[in-house]
């Protein structure tokens, strides 16, 4: 399964996500509990494989 490498902007704490489905893009920090965090990048090297775009063009 997909697994994505997380860093907390807000502590710094770094961890990993498993994404069952393509439905959370963006976690929140197991340590803080910021939601504030970057996405690195994954040990899965798969190509364009980003979060989707959202439906409706919001701008
Ligand atoms: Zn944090």
């Amino acid at each position: 399964m997909p697994v994505f490498d997380y860093v907390c902007v807000t502590c710094g704490n770094r961890f990993e996500k498993l994404h069952k489905s393509a439905t959370a893009c963006q976690p929140e920090c197991p340590a803080c509990g910021s939601g504030e965090v970057e996405r690195k990048l994954s040990t899965f090297s798969s190509a364009g494989s980003s979060c989707p775009p959202a439906s409706s063009g919001a701008g």
